[in-house]
């Protein structure tokens, strides 16, 4: 079965969803886009993605006459034409077609454009044995807090980490820890205080992350959203990222100091009350 995508109403095959030269995502990244979870028919979630989708809308100034029900309707649509059971969704708004000009001027009909993948594997043992990251300057704009389509100094800083022999990077501004590359990042403390940064525009409020905060108070965990420089960082217990298809993964490495030798136990307990939230 071929694989179908969806491109301004209409559901075609993937290779015929074709986006105009003019299109402003492709000449400006003028755009924003989402990326949901996708498990028993039903996406993770899916209220605050949608929510988050609209607030990035309304902060580029794209007019547009979606509502809620439009993206989940679409959604499960794109999952029963693809046969896809398990999964998630790509979704990328644009501020439309038009002659490139500077400013961005109202009245143009967005590009809608949406994507289904079956789910990349992130087995247990790759969670149990964690990963390694660097640390890396936060080369991005102030205004990370919006999911916009320019992702240029994340995937050019995820690939320094990967030519260093490092799976992913940690970005640092003005000596605190942002977040990564396409996650947010949590230690655990001494005193298995779960800490993350406060959510402010240097970072992404990720949905997995309000959720794992969520999860975390559940289980009694004293939870602090704040600032974090490099020094708490490497010297924490535990470190992990979090993020919609990847879920939660543990930091066993960051730079040349070790973490710990395996996933530690209060990343464990809130990936598996994670599992069980999505069921
Ligand atoms: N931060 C950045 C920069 C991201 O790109 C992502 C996800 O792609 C996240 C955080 C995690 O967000 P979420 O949990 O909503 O997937």
């Amino acid at each position: 079965m071929s694989r179908i995508s969806y491109l301004n109403g209409k559901f075609l095959p993937h290779d015929d969803c074709l986006v105009p030269i003019d299109d402003r995502g492709l000449q400006f990244g003028d755009g924003v886009y989402e990326v949901i979870l996708f498990k028993n028919n039903k996406l993770i979630d899916s209220n605050p993605h949608i929510e988050r989708l609209f607030r990035s809308l309304n902060e580029v100034k794209i007019s547009h006459n979606f509502d809620k029900e439009f993206f989940q309707n679409l959604a499960k649509e794109l999952f029963q034409k693809n046969n896809l059971k398990k999964g998630s969704i790509y979704l990328q708004i644009s501020r439309g077609v038009m002659n490139r000009i500077q400013n961005c001027p109202t009245g143009f009909e967005p590009t809608v454009v949406a994507t289904v993948s079956p789910l990349k594997n992130f087995s247990q043992e790759e969670f149990e044995e964690g990963i390694s990251v660097i640390t890396s300057d936060d080369i991005r704009w102030h205004r990370v807090d919006i999911k916009s389509l320019n992702l240029l100094p994340a995937v050019l800083t995820n690939q320094k980490a990967k030519d260093l022999n490092f799976n992913d990077a940690i970005f640092v501004r003005d000596g605190f820890v942002t977040e990564g590359t396409f996650a947010n990042v949590f230690i655990v403390d001494k005193n298995d205080t779960v800490i993350t940064r406060n959510a402010d525009n240097f970072i992404l409020q990720g949905i997995t992350r309000n959720r794992i905060i969520d999860l975390a108070k559940k289980r009694n965990l004293k939870v602090e959203e704040r600032k974090f420089g490099v020094e708490e960082l490497t010297n924490a217990k535990e470190v992990f990222l979090t993020s919609s298809t990847l879920i939660l993964r543990s930091v066993t490495k960051v730079n040349d100091k070790i973490i710990s030798n395996k996933a530690g136990e209060i990343s464990k307990l809130l990936r598996e009350d994670y599992l069980n939230f999505i069921g």
